[in-house]
């Protein structure tokens, strides 16, 4: 190690001790096996860049600085036979005892946190998080360089003209030295010994690849190699107005991003000032799988403080069930040192989320009236993020509703919003009817339908198991409540032209059967009795007056298997010619029984209750038999 080698003096500077909390943080990072290493260059890059905003806000106000006309940039250069790594910048600089100051302590609130954090898993080590896990999450700022360094130099001159140059030198846990140096103009260079086996970071191509990943929207133009080809994009297009910016750049933004093949559904781009600052563009992918080649691995949203990365997947600025949202939000209200941990706590990223999360759902309602069969795309694709947001977000799930999508017993074919639906209902109409089922194509036979169907009633069909989860919380639209079909106590409001509802006639000769089929069925049933529901079917299955409603059911049913349905009450239809038949077989009789029982069981499946539908091919085998039997 020759260090002193560049002591421009000659002569060894008085070694100064690090601090203790510093020593312990270098010695950690000194000896860390972390394997994502390679973010020390995205926190000595954002250091650069936060010298040159500095002093590009210093030449503006102040004239008197030095090399006032420099290009503000950051050049990157490595020597593999030497293993050497060399960032400058044209920054703001800093004096000697800045040096001692912003080098010698730990400023960086990530790694001041890192330091708790490790001490407090040191403590209790039986819960302790990796260390790696720790650096990852915390950004531990200009000694992150210790994961690569045998030893560090930075040599810098302040902006100010009459200040001397000086070098800082770092070759260990313990000390480090400041000198007088020798550079004539403005700015900081930072020269790292690598280790042995952190050779790869004196690779251009490695070093491209990094800059690429963790620093291309830098807002100051990042040089690498000999030939100072500028590596970085530069430009954060979220930045720029949407009247500059053309269709083309945020589909080529968004391929960038993620290497999605196919470009987005939509996008949003926004700039706001209030309630707090911030500049997002945000994309709806075509589908909610991830192509072969994506680069994003995760759900979260790219999070820029100040055109500095500060988390790749930042999943606190949408709700879960927006998680497929894709994109980058960057605000100026986040402090630049913001470390990961402390972004989930900080006050303004509560009111980001808020205001991401209604720009989303804006884009959706508009992209719904402006391009609706894009719209049904994105349903076909996402129906079941937005049914998880209705089921599981507490706060107004309300707003989610116009953006549901069904199909129904009269447009069973196509998407139906529930405003559609309203739109369509007849006079005298004033509920919302829906039928839930297992698949759409049974549940248009259910007998459920008959009573609406014959009040000329459109229904919404739920045959999604998420539907079930859904129902519990969408109650009521826009005044009208909605109602089950398959609920016994259905209220139907009179319509001109129905039959009344109850004729005595057939009821009393019927209640004979209604006995014998009572005790046919047993316990398999909490009663049976008739209706005036039914018109096509003979039978349905009703829930008992107590029972937690379909909806319920439905959901205890998906979550837990072991669920016990309540006993169903049997409903005839005693216009049926089934029933009526029935009535008239001279009275105990085999086939009368295999009826019965083929007749509850059919109301079963129809319900998606049944336990063994192949059970009933015997029985079904019986009965034809027996039709054949009967003389023309
Ligand atoms: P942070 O960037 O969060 O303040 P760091 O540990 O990354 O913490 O850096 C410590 C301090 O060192 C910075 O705040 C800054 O004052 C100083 N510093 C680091 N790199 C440079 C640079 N290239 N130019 C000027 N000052 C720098
Ligand atoms: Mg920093």
């Amino acid at each position: 190690m020759d260090a002193t080698a560049h002591d421009s003096t000659q002569h060894t500077a008085q070694p100064i001790p690090f601090k203790a909390e510093t020593r312990q943080l270098l010695d950690i990072l000194i000896h860390s096996l972390y394997t994502e290493r390679e973010i020390f260059l995205r926190e000595l890059i954002s250091n650069a860049s936060d010298a040159l905003t500095r002093i590009d806000f210093e030449i503006l106000t102040n004239r008197s600085v030095l090399d006032s006309s420099a290009e503000l940039g950051i050049w990157i250069t490595a020597d593999t036979q030497e293993n050497t790594l060399t960032i400058r910048d044209t920054g703001i600089g800093m004096t000697a005892e800045e040096m001692v100051q912003n080098l010698g302590t730990i400023a960086h609130s990530g790694a001041r946190e890192f330091i708790h954090a490790f001490q407090e898993s040191a403590k209790h080590p039986a819960e302790g998080r990796s260390l790696s896990d720790m650096i990852g999450q915390f950004g531990v700022g200009f000694y992150s360089v210790f994961m690569v360094a045998e030893w560090v130099r930075v040599t810098s001159r302040s902006h100010l003209p009459e200040a001397e140059a000086a070098t800082w030198m770092c070759t260990g846990a313990d000390t480090f030295t400041v000198e007088v140096a020798e550079k004539a103009d403005r700015g900081t260079v930072v020269t790292i010994k690598l280790k042995e086996d952190a050779s790869e970071f004196a690779q251009d191509h490695r070093l491209r690849q990094i800059i690429r990943r963790h620093s291309d929207f830098i807002p100051f133009p990042i040089y690498l190699g000999e030939k100072a080809e500028q590596v970085n994009r530069q430009t954060a297009i979220w930045r720029q107005s949407p009247r500059q910016v053309e269709q083309k750049d945020y589909e080529e933004f968004y391929r960038q991003l993620t290497l999605e093949v196919d470009p987005p559904l939509v996008h949003a781009h926004m700039m706001v000032d209030a309630p707090a600052q911030m500049y997002a563009i945000l994309y709806i992918p075509a589908s909610q799988e991830r192509g072969m080649f994506s680069l994003r691995r995760e759900p979260g949203l790219k999070l820029y403080a100040r055109k500095v990365l500060i988390q790749e997947y930042n999943r606190d600025l949408l709700p879960e069930y927006l998680e497929f949202v894709q994109g980058v939000v960057d605000s100026e209200d986040l402090p630049l040192n913001v470390s990961r941990e402390s972004v989930q706590s900080n006050r303004i990223m509560a009111q980001l989320k808020k205001l991401v999360t209604s720009k989303v759902l804006d884009t959706l309602r508009k992209l719904a009236v402006d391009d609706p069969s894009k719209y049904n795309q994105f349903w076909a694709g996402y129906a079941r993020y937005l049914k998880q947001g209705v089921a599981m977000e507490p706060e107004e799930p309300e707003g989610l509703y116009s953006l549901l999508r069904f199909h129904t017993t009269t447009h069973p074919g196509e998407w139906s919003s529930l405003d559609d639906y309203l739109q369509r209902m007849p006079p005298g109409q004033e509920q919302i009817y829906y039928i839930v089922g297992d698949d759409e194509r049974s549940v248009l036979y259910s007998p459920h339908l008959d009573v609406v169907r014959r009040a000329g009633y459109e229904v919404l069909i739920m045959a999604d198991p998420l539907d079930a989860f859904m129902l519990v919380r969408l109650t009521q639209y826009k005044e009208h409540k909605l109602a089950n079909v398959a609920d016994a106590d259905l209220k139907l409001p009179e319509t001109p032209g129905q039959e009344p509802e109850s004729e005595e006639a057939p009821q009393v000769e019927m209640e004979a059967l209604v006995g014998r089929i009572r005790q046919h069925l047993g316990d398999q049933v909490s009663d049976v009795r008739l209706t005036t529901r039914l018109t096509d079917s003979p039978a349905r299955l009703v829930d008992p007056q107590g029972a937690p409603n379909p909806e319920m059911q439905r959901v205890m049913r998906l979550l837990n298997q072991e669920f016990e349905t309540p006993k169903k009450v049997l409903e005839l239809n005693p216009h049926h010619p089934i029933l009526q038949r029935l009535n008239a077989l001279p009275e105990p009789s085999p086939l009368a029984g295999l009826i019965i029982d083929q007749i509850y069981e059919d109301a079963l499946l129809i319900e998606g209750l049944h336990p063994d539908p192949a059970g009933m091919i015997q029985r079904i085998q019986k009965l034809m038999e027996a039709a054949l039997e009967i003389k023309p």
